[in-house]
């Protein structure tokens, strides 16, 4: 036991490095992350949380398990996230918190909703589930928020399909985070059954997979051509998860063909809207229904993104 108390430690200072903050506890899922950072803030219960209509659904089941009302925000045709603008459409007297989610990995306007968010005292949980280990200006995602996530589950950036964690730079703010997990043990970490080796060895090997994701990002966006696509809005030194982009045309047409041809594509995200009726925002919805995915994993063999470049690019209408 020893062994596994001293790794623990260790993977919450190569964390704290990573996303360069000070406090860091680990959580059983990126979810629970979410839940814990809710509920250890002193919000009132009730209150709306701001999120964008664009991202993995767990984040508006954690808001309702954490006994909030996620309220859905517009987002971006070109980076696919939510901007300052698109959250400010949507702030009421009611709204206490923001959740900033960069989905896919794309960077979003994380510094101006910070700043707003502050000025306007909202809660800024930054969401970087997608995101571990990317930096933009200079600054890791994961240092924005007044908490920030990352998961460790089923096909995130680091897929090691268990764990999560939760960050900040306020020690009242973590006290209450520590309590609340104190008594929640549902949404701690169990370093046991190799969990925290596994954990400790993708941290080690952090560099070179944000390495080699950025090239195969650098690669699809480089080589795809724009005539029947648009291509998102992004620096070109960030990790994605997948690479995102807009079929102009028949998306269901072209899915049926990459799937004869055994390429593989997938379309993340829908929007948001279905699970909560009478929302409309019409980029999600036009996201929703026109973006697919495509695959640039450290271990995402060279020869397959080739193969999905080209065929994209020979799409024809
Ligand atoms: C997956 C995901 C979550 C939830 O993480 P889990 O570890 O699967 O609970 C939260 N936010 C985003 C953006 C995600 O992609």
């Amino acid at each position: 036991m020893a062994i596994a108390i001293s790794t623990e430690h260790q993977v919450k200072n190569e964390l704290s490095l990573v996303a360069q903050r000070e406090y860091v506890a680990l959580t059983s899922s990126g979810s629970s992350a979410l839940i814990v950072a809710l509920k250890a803030s002193n919000i009132a219960p009730g209150s709306e949380v701001i999120m964008p209509a664009i991202c993995c659904p767990a984040v508006l089941f954690a808001i309702q398990m954490a006994g909030f009302t996620p309220v859905l925000s517009d987002v971006s045709i070109t980076t696919f996230c939510s901007t300052l603008a698109d959250i400010e459409a949507q702030v009421s007297d009611k709204t206490k918190a923001v959740i900033a989610v960069h989905s896919y990995g794309i960077a979003c306007d994380i510094k101006a909703i910070s700043e707003y968010c502050k000025s306007k005292q909202l809660l800024l949980i930054e969401d970087a589930c997608l995101a571990v280990g990317a930096i933009t200006n200079n600054q890791p995602l994961g240092s924005f928020g007044d908490i920030s996530i990352y998961s460790f589950g089923y096909d995130k950036t680091l897929a090691l399909n268990y764990g999560g964690a939760i960050f900040t730079n306020n020690a009242a703010l973590f006290s209450a985070i520590e309590a609340t997990l104190n008594v929640n043990d549902f949404f701690c970490y169990q370093p046991n059954d190799g969990n925290i080796q596994r954990l400790k060895g993708a941290l080690d090997e952090l560099g070179d997979f944000t390495a080699k994701r950025i090239n195969n990002v650098l690669f699809c966006h480089q080589q795809l051509q724009t005539e029947h696509i648009s291509k998102p809005t992004i620096d070109v030194d960030q990790p994605l998860w997948r690479y995102p982009l807009i079929i102009n045309g028949d998306r269901e047409r072209f899915l049926a063909k990459a799937d004869a041809k055994n390429i593989l594509i997938t379309s993340h995200y829908k929007s948001l809207e279905i699970l909560k009726t009478g929302t409309t925002l019409p980029q999600a919805k036009y996201i929703s229904d026109h973006v697919i995915n495509i695959f640039v994993r450290p271990e995402t063999p060279q020869q397959q993104i080739e193969d999905t470049v080209h065929f994209i690019n020979e799409f024809a209408q």
